[in-house]
């Protein structure tokens, strides 16, 4: 599927990516999440059942898999 952005020649490659959420000031990391990623711009998009999976995912986050590294740019 060639990308959405106008201009952009790329075509969407499915990857395994690692998703950030940004919930109530917290920020949510989930790993391996298949998606459709651009190699040109980058342009990450998401099949409708895998949006549901992270949304039930979120609704009930139970106990992380794991704690990751989190740095400040500034
Ligand atoms: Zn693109």
């Amino acid at each position: 599927m060639t990308c959405s952005f106008e201009n952009c020649p790329g075509e969407y490659e499915t990857q395994s990516i690692a998703h950030t959420v940004r919930r109530d000031g917290q920020i949510i990391v989930i790993d391996h999440v298949p998606a459709e990623v651009c190699p040109v711009c980058g342009d990450v998009l998401f099949l409708p059942e895998t949006v549901r999976a992270i949304e039930r995912l979120l609704a009930d986050m139970g106990q992380p898999h794991s704690s990751v590294p989190l740095y400040e740019f500034a």
